[in-house]
């Protein structure tokens, strides 16, 4: 028989999920880069002609996942006709397809389909952000916009009990090293990216590199899905043992 919430537990998860959802509110409402606030709006006006009849995001995208994810998937920014579109990280295009059938296989999603804000979809001990919450030309945000967008990097992580990051491509795997370094965590050279590499961060905290499930990676077979596997695999392991060591 599943245990019953304590008032105190009750209470705490309570206070997390308003914490959650205020970060969240707080990021969607950000006008702090008038560049890509610009191009998410026009892309949202433009649209593609398969989504024409569709109300695009068009903004920036909030946090998705688990208010206690212990688990922090770190992308790079949002699919201009995916996320930007839907408003949900990794929704609605081929990138989130790879990710969340894997994440579905490791436990961690309830289905492996995501489509839309009404899909049903919620995940368990894990959450997503990306580096960069809005649409970028050219899929590249510049490093000033990617700096105008750790204040919201920063307070995810201070509120999720993150035990494991998996970062996509080299850009997550570095936003994920530089909040290391700034909090102590790890004093260490700048580690190689590349997929499947794990960084000890200490205290129980595990990062993992993956390529990031673009298509410029899956169509080109450099990303299998058995590799993406493998990573969170890895990922569930060290959530359910952190003391277990990854090699
Ligand atoms: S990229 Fe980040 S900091 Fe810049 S406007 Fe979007 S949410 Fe704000």
């Amino acid at each position: 028989m599943a245990k019953r919430k304590s008032s105190g537990q009750r209470k705490r998860t309570s206070r997390q999920h308003s914490a959650w959802d205020v970060l969240n509110k707080k990021t969607v409402d950000c006008r702090k880069c008038p560049r890509l606030i610009e191009h998410c709006q026009t892309i949202a006006e433009t649209k593609r002609r398969a989504y024409l009849d569709e109300d695009y995001w068009g903004g920036p995208v909030p946090n998705f996942g688990d208010p206690n994810a212990k688990l922090l998937v770190v992308g790079l920014a949002p699919g201009a006709h995916g996320a930007n579109r839907t408003g949900r990280m990794f929704t609605g295009d081929r990138s989130g397809d790879w990710l969340f059938r894997a994440l579905h296989k490791a436990g961690f999603a309830n289905q492996a389909e995501s489509t839309g804000l009404e899909d049903g979809l919620t995940l368990n001990g894990a959450a997503i952000t990306n580096a960069c919450h809005c649409a970028p030309p050219d899929n590249k945000p510049t490093r000033d916009e990617i700096e105008n967008c750790r204040e919201w990097f920063r307070s995810t992580i201070e509120l999720l009990p993150v035990q494991v990051f998996v970062g996509l491509g080299q850009v997550g795997w570095r936003a994920v090293v530089d909040f290391a370094r700034d909090q102590g965590w790890y004093s260490g050279k700048l580690p190689k990216f590349s997929h499947g590499a794990e960084l000890d961060l200490g205290d129980g905290r595990w990062l993992i590199g993956s390529f990031h499930p673009s298509q410029q990676n899956t169509f080109t077979g450099r990303l299998t899905e058995e590799m993406l596997d493998e990573v969170f695999n890895k990922a569930r392991q060290l959530v359910d043992r952190p003391e277990q060591m990854c090699h």
